[in-house]
């Protein structure tokens, strides 16, 4: 079994790190991530410059490029073989409801996806990667569960699973959940830069919302691992008709 593995924190985070040594239990594991990090790099692609890879150790492939051109250089050339399962991860920080658009870490799993490969994305909730270890475990523990079912599924899968920073035995299990939303983000943080003119920092994201039970929210706020299997198709199929009726007027 061939593991292709990405983030959007960069090849050097501990998070990556850490996740590349849980993986090889499962089979022969090779690192393709962004030289620095790229965090709400999302699914974006570098065409306006070349891309380089450097090989910074063995398996272990540095891009100066976004987590989606590391995935997307790995599937489409730079690797030997396609891999069978793409992981990415573990992401500093939580990537929950709205966060899942934005993120690099699951941008990465999306490629893999893209291409037809079952992808999984990780992320701890706290920044500051405490726990690291028991984070890697669950991995372990998801990807497991994931490989034994890989027969009953006809279609590759994309999984977005987030993971509270505790000691593996205060977690509260891992349940299968949907994405929650956010309220709006705060607002931009304006500064005046040393030159005299105005500069903005993007500003937090908004507190849960739609956070009730069965959401990605609700799992963590329970001390569980969430789970969320997600799809990239973002029609709105109830407003078809809707659209077609007002577009034939
Ligand atoms: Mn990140």
């Amino acid at each position: 079994m061939r593991i292709l593995i990405s983030n959007d924190d960069g090849y050097s985070a501990p998070g990556i790190r850490a996740l590349a040594q849980a993986m090889k239990r499962f089979g022969d594991v090779t690192v393709v991530a962004p030289e620095f990090n790229q965090s709400g790099a999302s699914n974006s692609l570098t065409l306006t410059r070349p891309l380089m890879v450097q090989q910074v150790e063995d398996r272990v492939y540095a891009v100066n490029g976004t987590p989606s051109d590391s995935v997307h250089l790995a599937l489409t050339g730079l690797l030997d073989e396609l891999p069978d399962l793409v992981v990415s991860g573990i992401n500093c920080g939580q990537n929950m409801g709205e966060d899942t658009m934005y993120s690099g870490t699951v941008a990465a799993a999306i490629e893999g996806y893209f291409f037809g490969i079952d992808a999984i994305a990780f992320s701890q909730i706290e920044r500051g990667w405490a726990h690291l270890d028991c984070a890697a475990k669950v991995a372990q523990l998801v990807v497991e569960r994931f490989l034994e079912n890989k027969a009953k599924r006809r279609e590759a899968q994309l999984l977005n699973v987030n993971i509270p920073n505790l000691p593996f035995e205060q977690l509260q299990g891992i349940v299968a959940t949907r994405l929650g939303r956010r309220h709006h983000a705060e607002s931009v943080i304006r500064e005046m830069s040393p030159r005299g003119f105005p500069i903005y920092w993007v500003g937090a994201a908004g507190q849960p919302k739609d956070c009730g039970e069965g959401t990605d929210f609700w799992a963590v706020r329970s001390l569980a691992v969430s789970v969320t299997p997600l799809r990239v198709d973002l029609t709105d199929y109830s407003s078809v008709s809707a659209v077609e009726s007002w577009l034939a007027k």
